[in-house]
């Protein structure tokens, strides 16, 4: 075995210099705030890793509205939450996505740990589900198992846009049933997903029946490109002989028109797997949800059967390009995995897409998503105050009046400036006097009219002026 320690690897410790810093908009170090003779020790700064990424409050918003979303969706659809660990054994990945795939042979982050087992980041999170289905006994409760999940993926590919190799995913998974109305509700999750957070989207859709059938389609796939290999990339020639259904997922120009006169699996489906199928669709059509059948639709992870569906977002060329969400049926997965045979299917939002997604539908139809509602702003003035206000603070909070304000502003009038950038309609002001007298002071921020009341009877009074109902 090659080893890469002989290999000189560079070591791209970068210094960060003041001018890095202020280009980053860190602050660059003052050099007068050091004491005089002294420099400012240079030490190594760290950069996040190649492909991953920080999630910062700027994107709070963003990241509360896609977890509220699929929280909602989760306890309407009656799924229960399933959290498992983000280190599994490497095997339970190679068995159940299949080698050959691209996440199998090139994308997982696996490595031996310090008892030397093999063990791997999960790349997507529906074989853990059903290591925890088996391994948890709910194939003996009442079924079907409806399960949903949120949590980071890794997948150490070629970073590009919208393409990372620590991702967040949330999912949806139903164990224990084989129903077409077990697919349509997925695809429903999902779609109701985009729709509560406002993005556009619409359905891809195939089916690749079962594996029997997909052998004999296979078969005549992989004669009619083999036929035309001499117009392919190099890819798809590597594909040919290592995944052929993976021959219909390329992008390259040349090959599209060897891709469009391509057999197409629904003719190699029984009419049994056809009809499943079209009760999909049916569904579908019921929903009004929006379709295309997309016969080149294969998904890259093996252990699909029947349905597979995608969602892209419906605007604007970029958007359309990468999906954002994708599932499907997986028979036979648990039973591979050593389970008693139970049908499942499942589907997958990817959450950094779905949150960029939206940001550039937002800006290009001039939306904005509206920042948290405080209903009051405590304003305080003098240690003692400020002492005093976070107990209030507290009491308020417990009895669900969203309190905000600043403790890192001293002045009134900065303090009511930020009150009123929040929108408040009332400011409780709490100062020396009001401290002494236990006391405080309610503006309303319409009006400027100011009341003195009695601090015990704050809670009481601001219900009454915001409309909470008093118990
Ligand atoms: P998959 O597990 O490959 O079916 O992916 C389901 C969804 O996860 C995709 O539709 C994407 O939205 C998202 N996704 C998959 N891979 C990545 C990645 N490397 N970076 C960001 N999102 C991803």
């Amino acid at each position: 075995m090659k080893s890469k320690k002989n290999k000189p690897t560079k070591v791209t410790e970068k210094k960060t210099t003041a001018k890095d810093k202020e280009k980053k908009g860190a602050a660059a170090p003052s050099e007068k705030a050091l004491p005089a003779g002294k420099q400012a020790p240079s030490k190594k700064t760290y950069n996040v890793l190649r492909g991953m990424h920080d999630i910062l409050p700027k994107d709070d918003k963003y990241w509360k509205l896609v977890s509220h979303a699929a929280e909602n969706l989760a306890e309407y659809f009656q799924f229960g939450r399933i959290e498992t660990p983000l280190l599994e054994e490497t095997s339970l990945f190679v068995r159940s996505i299949g080698r050959g795939t691209d996440v199998v042979d090139k994308e997982m982050y696996s490595f031996e740990d310090r008892d030397g087992a093999r063990v791997c980041l999960r790349p997507e999170a529906t074989a853990s589900v059903v290591r925890a289905y088996i391994g948890n006994g709910m194939w003996n409760m009442t079924q079907p198992i409806k399960v949903w999940y949120q949590g980071p993926m890794f997948r150490h590919d070629r970073p590009q846009a919208g393409r990372y190799r620590e991702f967040f995913q949330v999912g949806f998974e139903t164990l224990g049933a084989k129903d077409p109305s077990a697919d349509a509700e997925l695809i429903l999750v999902a779609y109701s997903f985009f729709k509560d957070i406002g993005l556009p989207v619409t359905v891809a859709i195939n089916s690749i029946g079962t594996p029997e059938e997909r052998e004999r389609y296979v078969n005549e796939l992989t004669s009619y490109y083999r036929s035309k290999r001499s117009y392919l990339c190099e890819e798809c020639r590597t594909r040919l002989v290592k995944n052929p259904l993976r021959l219909l997922d390329c992008k390259e120009v040349g090959c599209q028109p060897v891709k469009e006169g391509a057999p197409q699996i629904v003719d190699w489906l029984t009419e049994d797997s056809k009809s499943y199928f079209m009760k999909v669709l049916e569904y579908l059509d019921e929903l009004s949800i929006p379709y295309l059948l997309t016969p080149t639709l294969v998904r890259g992870l093996d252990y699909y059967t029947h349905t597979v569906f995608e969602l892209y977002p419906a605007f604007g060329e970029a958007g359309s390009q990468s999906a954002v969400a994708g599932g499907g049926r997986y028979d036979l997965l648990v039973e591979e995995l050593g389970g008693r045979p139970a049908p499942a299917a499942g589907v997958a939002i990817g959450l950094e897409r779905a949150i960029t997604s939206l940001k550039a539908y937002n800006e290009e139809n001039k939306i904005v998503l509206s920042e948290p509602k405080f209903s009051i702003f405590f304003a305080q003035l003098g240690d003692e105050a400020k002492r005093q206000a976070f107990k209030i603070i507290s009491e308020l909070r417990s009895s669900s009046i969203r309190v905000a304000f600043n403790f890192f502003k001293n002045s009134l009038k900065t303090q009511l400036e930020a009150a009123n950038s929040l929108g408040v309609a009332y400011v409780v002001i709490l100062g020396q006097k009001e401290v002494q007298d236990k006391t405080v002071i309610i503006r309303d921020m319409e009006s400027g009219v100011q009341e003195i009341v009695d601090q015990k009877k704050l809670e009481h009074i601001i219900k009454k002026k915001l409309g909470i109902e008093i118990r």
